[in-house]
């Protein structure tokens, strides 16, 4: 029996995995199960499984969980403290799936005990990429890739030297606003941005896909987890999703992973590695899709990409600085108070701020200044938004 715990288990990431894992109770013992808002899922899935614990991040909603759970031997916690504390249970594979940079603390907490770090949350190596991969190797722990680009590179690499590689390329679907002119971007609706043509994901990465923050973080996330430079890291828009990622080595070869657009997959993967075993995921016809387009980025269309390649460049801080922005204003044009279009010269001004201020974000990367940096962002964050709000 392998021991498991969900970081996360209430989203799509989460219960993509509760899918699989349900499959073969047989083979699982679960440890732990976090959520936040979504009480009534978390316990339902804590009773079904026979988790030891189950934790919402919200310390507020405790007495509805342990009101869920009651009579079913599964414990209720809640709160910051308790999630990590949860994370920490000794595993032998933990799911990352925490949105945001509320995923750092637990995932770290999973990795210092050993287990086996199934890595969905991005935002954990695109604000502490360094302290992320340094934990791993303190405790001789694994991370395996579970973002569907990261996990094809990390299938084509396998049997490969990395020194042979020369470029990976990652796809980017051009999310719900492929192909809007761009008066039109500048009207975008939540419920529009919310909507992705190929993947069935969480609202905050689907908004991200739209304004394609969501492939400049995984730009960021690849060169923290591969070790590679920015200049090695390419990407192409492929409007199918069936090609995730194409590595290419130093004798010409493009290695490309194809697959159906299903989380399933790289979840499953990471779950089984180093074995491959069967998934229900479905056969790709390749004859029926016919053909496989490939086309550049327009960065005027996306600056968040030219935004990446500043962050990687700049590298320390400028991560968090950049992934706290992103949310705050991401938050901000959830709420109304921004526009899509405005959400990337939101992030650019936070960052052009902070990486000139005081509190310079090019020193050491230390748990602690991660948080003080992601904190002063946010609130460069709102002080921007209500100025953008002002002159609209
Ligand atoms: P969802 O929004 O669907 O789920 C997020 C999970 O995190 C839920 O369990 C949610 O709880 C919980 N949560 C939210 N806020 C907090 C918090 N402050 N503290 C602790 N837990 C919290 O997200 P996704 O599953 O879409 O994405 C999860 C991660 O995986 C993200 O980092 C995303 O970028 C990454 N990812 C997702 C993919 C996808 O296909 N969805 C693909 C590749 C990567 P609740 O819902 O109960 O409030």
């Amino acid at each position: 029996m392998r021991r498991v715990s969900i970081l996360g288990a209430t989203g799509s990431v989460g219960q993509s995995t509760i899918d699989l894992i349900a499959r073969a109770p047989e083979c699982y013992d679960v440890v732990a199960l976090t959520g936040g808002q979504n009480i009534a899922r978390l316990a339902a899935d804590a009773r079904a499984l026979g988790a030891e614990i189950a934790v919402t991040a919200d310390e507020a909603l405790l007495p509805e969980l342990r009101a869920a759970l009651d009579g079913s031997g599964v414990e209720a916690a809640a709160g910051r403290a308790a999630l990590i504390e949860a994370a920490a249970r000794p595993a032998d594979w933990v799911m990352s799936a925490i949105v945001g940079a509320a995923g750092l603390a637990p995932g770290l907490a999973a990795l210092e005990q050993g287990a086996t770090l199934a890595l969905a949350n991005k935002e954990s190596l695109v604000t502490a990429g360094p302290l992320v991969m340094a934990a791993a190797r303190r405790s001789g722990a694994r991370i395996l890739p579970v973002d569907s680009e990261h996990s094809a590179i990390f299938q084509a690499l396998v049997g490969e030297e990395i020194s042979a590689v020369t470029r990976v390329i990652i796809t980017a679907s051009g999310g719900a606003f492929r192909d809007w002119p761009l008066e039109r971007l500048a009207r975008a609706t939540v419920a529009e941005a919310s909507s992705h043509p190929n993947w069935d994901m969480g609202q905050r990465i689907t908004i991200d896909s739209a304004s394609m923050f969501n492939k400049a973080l995984e730009m960021i996330e690849a060169r923290e987890f591969f070790g590679l430079t920015p200049a090695q890291i390419e990407v192409l828009i492929h409007p199918q999703s069936l090609v995730h990622a194409l590595v290419g080595f130093n004798d010409g070869a493009l290695m490309a992973h194809v697959g159906p657009p299903d989380m399933r997959h790289a979840i499953g993967y990471a779950l089984h590695w180093p074995e491959r075993r069967a998934l229900p995921v479905a056969a790709l016809d390749l004859g029926a899709v016919g053909v496989l387009e490939f086309r550049a980025p327009d960065e005027a269309r996306s600056p968040a990409l030219r935004l990446a390649r500043v962050v990687m460049e700049e590298g320390g801080l400028a991560g968090a600085i950049f992934n706290a922005a992103k949310e705050r204003a991401l938050d901000h044009f959830i709420v109304g108070r921004i526009g899509f279009l405005d959400m990337a010269p939101l992030v650019e001004a936070v960052l052009e701020r902070m990486l000139a201020g005081p509190d310079a974000a090019r020193g050491d990367l230390t748990l602690d200044r991660v948080a003080h940096m992601d904190h002063l962002a946010r609130e460069c964050a709102d002080v921007v938004a209500r100025d953008i709000k002002q002159q609209g």
